[in-house]
This record gives structure tokens, sequence and C-alpha cells, in this order.
């Protein structure tokens, strides 16, 4: 696992899967994530794979649907006029879609469940001309909606031609950065409108001309950059095809949703009794300790004092993910922080770290894949994103934000819906205060918007929390 240290502010992610994307179209899911995801499987595969833990149970496969079809755009646009392949990759490039209409080619953004055309020009226009005027077209959009955000949410974005600085255990980094496009904007806007920070400044949202290494099928990781400014640095792998959520089923992953999951990891960043570091051997705080046991989750050490975040399974027993010789594995520990073989018997880390005794363990049964866990754990993580506690978190707290991902959440995890709507409210009365009767003052509805906590919208809340509770929560 990428250990950023710098005064540990920066936390990786490792999401290699995640339930929503499964069994998701490649549309979805990044190229690297996907190689990563076969990796895995690959690998697992090869370990003790029960044969009803092999395949995902079929709730678990996703029926992704669009609320926009491909059809008009690029290539199927094309069965009497081709669009040619340069327009094709300017309009990806921009995070837009291209068809062409009397003669034009347009330029459209689909995001919040809409299509907008955003830019026009004559198809016989010499291509490099053509695309000269639509960044004409497109620029001050994409300037525009920069300081819009800035004045709305005072967040700031990378330029073009500026650097990422920044520190983590490998090193310093400096690293090449772009303006957003207007399908990212649309994206951030939605996530940033749906964020409460509680008392912490806004963060800067840096666009990353190409990946940080060692942070390999990771999206974005949140810390702090040179400035000591709060930072969501976005890696250059970062795509999917949905801008917002509203742009597809619950199911989906979207950009709004990646960006909602960094925003929490900013927001975690000023949550008082947040350890500030939500690395394995973190000293986390006695309230971070109490508010992660409600998420399943406990700190064991071992004999030298060593902590490490353990995840409960049913049976009493733990689960921890390790750092090995080759990548990161999830293996059981006992109460007193030993690993354990597949058989039950403890082995020393040092092994992990041996390419031979890894070998040793891995033909053992020693590790198991993150489904397995995800089944066996008595609080289960709601997506496939719990490599730690705090990871399970800023998930589930994306998913509070959009109606459907929290009924989903209450329905799957109800503890860890009550822990997040509980993190969530403390930001919301830090941000806009109680009243005088100690009640809040403000709520967050269904709809993931910040309201007046009338009695109406209460109630409105009350209703939908009910009507979830009445689907059970799926068994694992
Ligand atoms: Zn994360």
């Amino acid at each position: 696992m990428a250990h950023i240290q710098q005064v540990s502010q920066v936390t990786g992610e490792q999401q290699i899967e995640n339930t929503y994307t499964s069994a998701a179209t490649a549309r979805d899911v990044h190229p690297e994530l996907l190689l990563a995801m076969n990796t895995r499987l690959a690998k697992s595969q090869g370990q003790s794979a029960t044969s009803e833990n092999r395949n995902p149970s079929s709730d678990d496969l996703p029926k992704v649907s669009f609320t926009h079809t491909e059809a008009g755009y690029g290539t199927r646009a094309s069965h009497n006029a081709p669009i040619p392949e340069e327009v094709q990759r300017y309009a990806r490039e921009h995070g837009l879609k291209v068809k062409l209409a009397d003669g034009n080619y347009e330029y459209h953004l689909i995001a919040n469940g809409r299509d907008k055309l955003i830019a026009s020009v004559d198809s016989r226009t010499p291509l490099k001309d053509g695309f000269r005027q639509v960044d004409d077209q497109i620029n001050p959009l994409v300037h525009q909606k920069m300081a819009e955000l800035k004045a709305r949410f005072g967040a700031d974005f990378s330029t073009n031609n500026e650097y990422a600085s920044f520190k983590d255990d490998r090193g310093h980094h400096k690293i090449p950065c772009r303006e957003p496009d207007l399908k990212e904007l649309a994206a951030a806007e939605a996530a940033l409108s749906k964020n409460v920070r509680g008392s912490g400044a806004a963060p800067k949202l840096y666009f990353l001309k190409h990946n940080i290494d060692g942070y390999y099928g990771a999206d974005a990781l949140t810390g702090k950059d040179e400035s000591g400014r709060k930072a969501i640095f976005i890696q250059s792998s970062f795509a999917y095809e949905r801008a917002t959520n509203a742009d597809g089923t619950y199911r989906g992953r979207s950009m709004e949703y990646v960006l909602a999951h960094e925003l929490n990891h900013a927001a975690r960043l000023d949550d008082p009794g947040h350890s500030r570091d939500n690395s394995p051997l973190a000293p986390a705080t006695p309230e971070e300790i109490a508010r992660y046991d409600r998420t399943g989750w406990s700190v064991i050490a071992d004999k030298s004092g060593n902590k490490c975040w353990a995840l409960r399974g049913k049976n009493g027993e733990y689960y921890t993910l390790v750092d090995t010789f080759a990548d990161a594995e999830w293996v059981r520990v006992n109460k007193n922080g030993e690993l354990l073989r597949g058989d039950g018997k403890p082995f020393p880390p040092d092994d992990l770290r041996d390419p031979e005794k890894y070998r040793a363990l891995l033909e053992a049964d020693s590790f198991l894949r993150f489904d397995q866990v995800r089944q066996r754990a008595k609080v289960t993580p709601p997506t496939s994103c719990f490599t730690g506690p705090e990871e399970e978190l800023c998930d589930a707290e994306a998913l509070f934000h959009d109606r459907d991902k929290r009924a989903w959440l209450l329905r799957l995890s109800p503890q860890v819906y009550d822990v997040a709507k509980e993190l969530d409210q403390e930001r919301i009365d830090r941000s806009y205060g109680k009243g005088a009767d100690g009640k809040p003052i403000k709520v967050r509805n269904s709809d993931g918007e910040i309201v007046d906590a009338t009695n109406e919208n209460l109630e409105s809340i009350r209703q939908f929390e009910e009507d979830g509770k009445k689907i059970p929560p799926r068994k694992y």
C-alpha cells in the first residue's frame, strides 16, 4: 500500500475494483483499472477460490445503463459520413461528444442528465482551423466555470503550464498540470455542491498531465500541496464515461462520485478527533477508534506495539491488509496481532517480504480476496473500497450524497449508513451552527441537498429511511 507521509496528509487510493464496477462495461472502467482487476483476478484464481466465492453473486452484476446512449455520437453516427478519428479524439480529450448534424461537427457536453450543445463548426473547415474555432468557443466556458466554482465554493483548479508539488514517502513530486475540461468541471461542480467541509478551507484540484509514480490504478490522491494547502491530485488516467451520478444508474461510478470521495478525504482532514493519517500504523485518536469501531474496524497491536486496522469477521476473527513482496494482501490476524496462515498457524511479518516464503504462504491459502473478506465481514463494507476504515467511510459518504446510492447504502450496510450520516451532520452543524434548542439548523435531504431542518424536511428523510429499510439488506 502506498503510504504517503509528508505529515501524512495524502491518502493513497487502491481502488482496484468497486462493487459498482465489478462487472460494468469497459466504458465505465479505466483500462489500467481493468488490467489491475484482471491481474488480481488471475492471481486470486490461482489461490483458494471456493466455488461459492469464485463468481460474484448475481446481485453483484450491475446492469449498467446510460441515460444517454452513444447513438448519434462518434463512430456510430457515421454510417454515411464518418467523423474523422482526429475529430473524435479532439472531442474525447475535451470531455465532449461529437456528432455530425446539418454539415456541422457539433460538440456536446453530457452531464447532470442533460445533453448540451457547446460548440459547432462547419465540417468542411480544415481540421486544424476547425479545432481552433472550437477552442475559441470552449475556452471561455472553461474559464467562466472555473471562476464560478471558485466564487461559489472557494475551490481552485490547476491551470495549464502549472506544476503540482508535494511530498510523499517516495520523495518529492513535481508534476505538470492542465486545466480541467468542461466534463470534469461539471463533475466537480456536482461534487462540490453537495460537499460540506465543516470548518476547513476548500481544496485545490490539480489535474495532472501524467500519473504519480507508484499509484497504479488510483484515480486521485488527497493531501496537501507544498504550500500547505489541501489538495486533490487527479491522475491523468482519471476517466469515466459518466460525468455525474445523474448520467447513469445508481450502480455506476462517475467522475462526480470519485471527486466526492476525495472531497470527503479533504473534509476528513479537518474533522475534530481525526488523526489525519489513515495509514495502517497511524496513531488513531480515541474518537476515531470509537467511530470506526461502529463500522466494524478494530485497532490491533502486536507484542512490539505495532498497530494495524483490522476488519472484524462474523465469527470474531479479524482481517488486515498487509504489504507483501508482490502486492498488498488480505490476511487473517488474531487479537494479539499475529498474522495467520491458511491453516491458522501464526507466521512472522518478515515472511511477506521474502519471495520464497511469500510463495509458501500463497500456496497455504493464507491470503484472501477482498470480496471474500467483504463476505465474511461482520459489518459489510458498502463498496469494495475498504482498504482501511477511512477509505470505507469516505466511500460511504460519497454514496450518502446521492439519493439512489444512499438508499443502497442503507439497505446494504445500515451501521455504516448511520456513521456516515452522523459524520455528515456534524460537519453540517459546524458549517451552519445549531439552533438555540441544540437541534440542527440544516440537514441533508434524501436528494443530497442541504436544506432547513423543518419538520417537513425531517419527516421526508424519515420516510425515505423507513422505505429503504423495508428492503432487507443483501446477505453475504
Ligand atoms: Zn480514498
